[in-house]
């Protein structure tokens, strides 16, 4: 299920580029909107997946134990930090991260991850859900 979020980035395709009649060519797929598990509110997109250390998916688990599937994004709208950011115990080296709750309901969707010249989004799998979409006439 999730070698196909592998393969796609965050589309860059020029307005007006698609015809209207034009629906199967799956470079111009924009993937699926992923809400949060627990409010529907509209986090991200499947297309705003991204690589980081050479995987979209990570494992890791906290100091305090608990182990978290994350999924890496360029981009999520839908998530807002919630916390200053800290270096202490970070995840991916380089970078700093702050708590990233759910702009709906605040619920703890994953961290926000930013360093002096880039930042990335690392959302908790399991509190993430997909939609069909966005494309009329589903
Ligand atoms: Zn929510």
């Amino acid at each position: 299920m999730a070698t196909a979020l592998l393969l796609q980035r965050t589309p860059q395709r020029p307005a007006g580029a698609r015809r209207p009649d034009d629906r199967t060519a799956p470079d111009d797929d924009p993937g699926r909107i992923l809400v949060c598990a627990a409010c529907l509110q509209a986090i991200t997109t499947t297309g705003a997946s991204i690589e980081m250390a050479g995987s979209h998916t990570h494992t890791f688990s906290n100091p305090h134990g608990l182990v978290f599937h994350i999924r890496c994004f360029a981009v999520a709208p839908g998530c807002v930090s919630a916390s200053e950011a800290s270096t202490v115990f970070s995840w991916f080296p380089g970078y700093a991260w702050m708590v990233g709750v759910c702009r709906g309901c605040g619920e703890h969707l994953g961290w926000l991850f930013v360093s002096a010249d880039s930042r990335f989004h690392g959302l908790i799998a399991d509190r993430l859900a997909e939609t069909e979409g966005p494309g009329p006439g589903d």
